[in-house]
């Protein structure tokens, strides 16, 4: 039996890196219980660790959800979707950390630690000075020994003073020697465990016989492995997933969207925010302390971004989602940032993924986000997929976007795609190019000036707006003997086939580039095509 995870804290949206561990976690399931790999079935696991009681939300829990299904994984086991109380969320499992940890306590495995907060910092500033990292063990020098008023005890697991070695399924070997250990916290202040002692508890109870995670957890694993000897335990078998870089080799972090705002206020000089502030309707000390550096908080680059007119960059899942990326490609790109099939082998299903996925297959150094292809790839999936496949695509889009789209019905929508499907690379770029069969088109003064005030443009206009008016029937068939009349006018005019087309579709979309002047005129009605050419023509 194989038994994977993922196990999210919800303390903001999910991050594709995140995305790409529960893919491997799932893959890596599914694998087995469709009799591959190590046989004897397979489960995954969905949990939630909401132990941090401060940067935890219920939204970010529920947002995750909503990513994870979006993108197709579902699980096995975990929070059942609009329940009210979820045996899957670690807030509502204290009752066994609780258990776990009076045993440590009453086998002097577990003991209470006594320092306040500035003792504590104090501690590691006298190890700074000595030029050696800050370890806390029980028996170092300095330790406060007694309880003392107003400061509430930790507790602290008295890690073994041996060497641990993690067999990792990715790495190989790692060892960290018995006095680089430090006793971690197991229960902080406020009475709840720590990530560390619950994440242990919960993957030895739900039996989980593989633990994939990202690479920054490392460390934490010989901790982790620590308390399993500590709870008699058997532990799982871990993996720990390459980090995700920016092409730039730089770490692809929630920081970006925070870096590309301050990025376009350095640029307008302006050293005084309270306007801004109040437009964006925070604080002008939280944006002091933004433009200082001092707080990456995405919420406040949103706000702020809405204000500075920036693109933030896509991070998180529902980034790519509200960009008009399918879950298909984006689930196909990201099993690549780290993984390869051998070959290359690119464009995958996620059937083929099943087929294709190893653990022998993930590499140890970085994985390279690379959004060219990551567009490329949107496209292909764009160009192959079915219509109705797309229809659904579309109205997932709609539901996390704010598009004039979004009104058009279902019919609309499959006139748009047979008109988009060959030249979009995302759903945004058709959302964004097809506004102007719903609202009044935005002219873009150059194109005006090229297409219709130039040349003949104007002239060119007015013949095609006399022979449009005479058309009977508003549709392709009806419509097909005035447009082929209409790229004759360009060749009469002396210039080019097509010559007419332009004018025509500067007038009802505002710039030079449309699908097919036909399918256009057809789905933007008699109305709305005659009333723009007369408007136009002043
Ligand atoms: N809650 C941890 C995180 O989101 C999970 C780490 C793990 O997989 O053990 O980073």
């Amino acid at each position: 039996m194989v038994k994977t995870r993922f196990a999210p804290s919800p303390t903001g949206f999910l991050h594709v890196g995140g995305a790409r561990t529960a893919l491997y976690s799932y893959l890596f399931a599914q694998q087995a219980k469709s009799g591959g790999g190590q046989g004897e079935g397979g489960r995954f696991v969905l949990r939630i660790e909401d132990t941090d009681q401060v940067r935890s939300t219920a939204e970010s829990a529920a947002g995750i959800l909503q990513d994870m299904l979006w993108l197709g994984m579902t699980w096995d086991e975990g929070p059942v979707v609009g329940a009210e109380k979820n045996d899957y969320f670690q807030s509502m499992r204290l009752d066994i950390y609780d258990k776990h940890l009076q045993e440590l306590l009453a086998k002097g495995l577990a003991y209470e630690a006594y320092e306040s907060p500035a003792q504590l910092a104090a501690m590691r500033q006298v190890a700074e000075k000595a030029k050696k990292p800050f370890r806390y063990r029980r028996d170092m020098a300095g330790r406060q020994l007694v309880p003392q008023e107003g400061v509430k005890p930790v507790v602290r697991f008295a890690m073994p003073y041996k060497d641990i070695t993690v067999h990792d399924l990715i790495l190989g070997d790692v060892t960290v020697k018995g006095e680089e250990h430090d006793d971690i916290v197991i229960r902080k202040s406020d009475g709840f465990p720590t990530y560390h002692f619950a994440v242990v508890i919960d993957d030895h109870y739900m039996g989980i016989t593989h633990v994939l995670r990202a690479q920054e957890h490392l460390m934490n694993t010989f901790k982790h492995l620590g308390l399993y000897g500590a709870l008699g335990w058997e532990a799982p078998l871990h993996g720990h997933l390459p980090l995700v870089f920016n092409m730039d080799n730089t770490k692809m972090s929630k920081r970006e969207k925070a870096k590309a705002v301050r990025a376009d206020i350095q640029k307008t000089g302006v050293k005084d925010f309270a306007e801004l502030a109040a437009k964006a309707g925070v604080e002008v000390k939280v944006v002091q302390e933004f433009i200082a550096k001092k707080s990456d908080a995405v919420e406040i680059a949103v706000k702020l971004a809405a204000v500075t007119g920036t693109r933030l960059p896509e991070i998180d899942v529902q980034d790519f989602r509200r960009s008009g990326y399918l879950p298909e490609a984006l689930l196909n790109f990201v099993a690549l940032v780290g993984w390869s099939p051998g070959g290359d082998r690119e464009i995958m299903s996620k059937q083929e993924m099943l087929e294709l996925f190893s653990l022998e297959g993930i590499q140890k150094t970085p994985g390279r986000f690379d959004r060219k292809k990551l567009a490329w790839m949107n496209g292909e999936y764009i160009r192959k997929a079915s219509i109705e496949r797309l229809v659904e695509a579309v109205a997932s889009f709609n539901a996390v976007t704010d598009y004039p789209l979004k009104t058009a019905s279902a019919e609309v929508v499959r006139e748009l795609l047979g008109m988009y499907q060959e030249r979009m690379v995302t759903l945004a770029e058709m959302a964004e190019n097809s506004r102007f069969f719903f609202e009044e088109p935005r002219m873009d003064p150059k194109a005006v000036e090229k297409h219709v005030k130039g040349g003949n443009g104007m002239e060119l206009l007015r013949a095609s707006l006399e022979i449009l008016k005479g058309v009977k029937e508003w549709t392709k068939l009806g419509l097909q003997g005035a447009h082929d009349r209409i790229l004759e006018l360009g060749v009469e005019s002396g210039g080019k086939r097509g010559a007419a087309a332009q004018p025509i579709r500067v007038a009802v979309s505002g710039g030079a580039v449309t699908p097919p002047l036909l399918e256009t005129l057809v789905l933007l009605g008699r109305e709305k095509a005659i009333g723009r050419m007369e408007r136009m023509l002043g």
